[in-house]
């Protein structure tokens, strides 16, 4: 331990620094309570033995000023004062101390409080790694309940927090925002073809092969229903979407999972609907937030009334076309 002796009296700091040391604790000394103040503002301590009448400001002023200081940083504060009377006491445990002793100070009594005080600072200090640990382990729970057990990446919980965020970004520095909305082809047959764990193999593999197409930090991935997949692109035009979602359409095509018995395709698919805010920045709309899902949402189902495995963008003549064939039948 780091012990501070405060202590006007000569005699009487060389007697307690002697039982110190005699203790293997290591020690500095102040003569008064503002160079005491002054030593605590550059080092810290683990324990200070406190004087209590000395020139100056005294030892419950010392003590208060510390505590005020060092705020939750608790270390143990010993009074030694010559004066016995039981409001003497009670104005140093006020003042902030944790005990008090009467001077002359026995060395046997001393060392018993020195040793029962620095079990104490001991536990304290169990308590704070304890209490650092906890708020960890908060920590990547938070992140794990965040996180969709299946595919690893984020679940719906995790998106609708950063999908909030994201949706306030883009306004505030009206940036573009960009949402993929994807939906596996056919996957109910594949399901009933090769089983469900092969579904969930296959579940795994279309997420990793679109997340590793995500190359920015601030893209995300998240699993967003059964089959569904949901992308955010901040900051991310139109053009920069259809490029991301070109080459997702190519490495998922390259992880070739088969699936003979598709009628799209001899390899598991996907359609995909894709939405920008940048349409939104150019009208200045005041839509809600919801209505990226809902586009994308749109776009991905004339992907799938168009022949699947490919994708849509919202608002693009593609869409128009496709919706007045629709109407026309
Ligand atoms: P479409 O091309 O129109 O999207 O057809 P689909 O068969 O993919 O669509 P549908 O909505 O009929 O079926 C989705 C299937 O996804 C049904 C469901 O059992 C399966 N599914 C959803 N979640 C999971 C999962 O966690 N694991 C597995 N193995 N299958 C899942
Ligand atoms: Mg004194
Ligand atoms: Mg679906
Ligand atoms: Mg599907």
């Amino acid at each position: 331990m780091k012990v501070l002796v405060v202590e006007d009296n000569k005699p009487i700091r060389m007697v307690l620094c002697h039982i110190i040391k005699g203790m293997d604790h290591h020690f500095d000394v102040a003569e008064d309570g503002e160079t005491a103040v002054a030593l605590f503002e550059r080092d810290n301590f683990d324990l200070v033995l406190m004087d209590v009448e000395m020139p100056g400001i005294d030892g419950y002023e010392t003590t208060r000023r510390i505590r005020k200081m060092c705020g939750d940083n608790w270390f143990p504060i010993i009074f030694l004062s010559s004066n016995t009377e039981d409001t003497y006491l009670a104005s140093g445990i006020e003042a902030g101390g944790d005990d008090y002793l009467s001077k002359p100070v026995k060395p046997m009594v001393l060392k018993a409080k020195i040793n029962a005080m620095a079990r104490i600072a001991k536990m304290q200090d169990q308590l704070t790694v304890a209490i650092d640990n906890l708020a960890l382990a908060n920590e990547e729970l938070q992140q794990l309940s965040c996180l969709d057990g299946l595919t690893s990446v984020i679940n719906r919980r995790g998106l609708d927090r950063q999908y909030e965020v994201e949706w306030r970004r883009s306004h505030r520095e009206s940036t573009p925002l960009c949402v993929m909305m994807i939906d596996i082809d056919e996957f109910k047959g594949f399901n009933d073809n090769y089983g469900h764990l092969a579904g969930d193999d296959c579940l795994r593999n279309v997420a990793q092969s679109l997340k590793s197409q995500l190359l920015r930090p601030g893209d995300l991935i998240s699993r967003y229903g059964g089959e569904e997949f949901l992308i955010l692109l901040p900051c991310t035009d139109l053009a920069g979407a259809t490029d991301v979602a070109e080459r997702m359409f190519k490495a998922l095509n390259k992880t070739n999972i088969a699936y003979p018995a598709s009628s799209v395709s001899d390899r598991v698919t996907i359609s995909m609907g894709i939405y920008s805010t940048e349409q939104l920045l150019e009208s200045n709309s005041t839509e809600d937030k919801s209505i990226l899902m809902k586009r994308a949402d749109e776009a991905l189902y004339i992907a799938k009334d168009t022949g699947r495995n490919r994708f849509i963008v919202y608002g693009s003549e593609e869409m128009n076309f496709d919706q007045r064939e629709k109407k026309a039948v």
